[in-house]
C-alpha cells in the first residue's frame, strides 16, 4: 500500500504530527511534510500502523491519502 501526502491541501492544522509523530513533519510554514524524507509518498505493508491510520483519519482535509 501506499500513503501520500497532499501539501496543496494541507491547512497546517498539527493533528498529524499528534497522531502520528514519527512519520509527519512540517515546514517552516507548517504545511505537511514527510518527517525523514522530502518526498510526498511512501510505501507501507499490507496492514496500515495504527498510528498512521489514525493521522489519516484525524486530518480535516484528506491531505494524507492512503490508497492500495
Ligand atoms: S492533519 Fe492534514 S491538514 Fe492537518 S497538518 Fe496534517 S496534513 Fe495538514
Amino acid at each position: 500500500m501506499l500513503c501520500k501526502i497532499i501539501p496543496k491541501k494541507c491547512i497546517a492544522c498539527g493533528l498529524c504530527q499528534i497522531k502520528a509523530p514519527n512519520i509527519f513533519d512540517y515546514h517552516d510554514n507548517g504545511i505537511v511534510k514527510l518527517s525523514d524524507s522530502d518526498e510526498t509518498e511512501f510505501q507501507i505493508g499490507t496492514d496500515v500502523p495504527e498510528d498512521l491510520l489514525n493521522a489519516y483519519k484525524a486530518c480535516p482535509t484528506r491531505a494524507i491519502v492512503i490508497e492500495k
